[in-house]
């Protein structure tokens, strides 16, 4: 009972959590690629992460 999964909110696949993990990490779903947040940690909850990368030109 080491690891939690959580469902990727884009996908649904299966996302794996790691056993250390912290408030504010971010995910990377393996199947489609985005990245999610770790909002809370009990419950466990995702969202998906801010993508500041990105420049949208607006
Ligand atoms: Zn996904």
């Amino acid at each position: 009972m080491s690891n939690n999964n959580v469902e990727c909110l884009e996908c649904g696949a299966d996302v794996r959590v790691p056993n250390n993990v912290m408030q504010g990490e971010i995910l990377k779903c393996g199947d489609c690629g985005i990245e999610l947040e770790v909002t809370e940690l009990n419950p466990l909850t995702i969202d998906l992460a801010p993508m500041e990368m990105e420049d949208w030109g607006e």
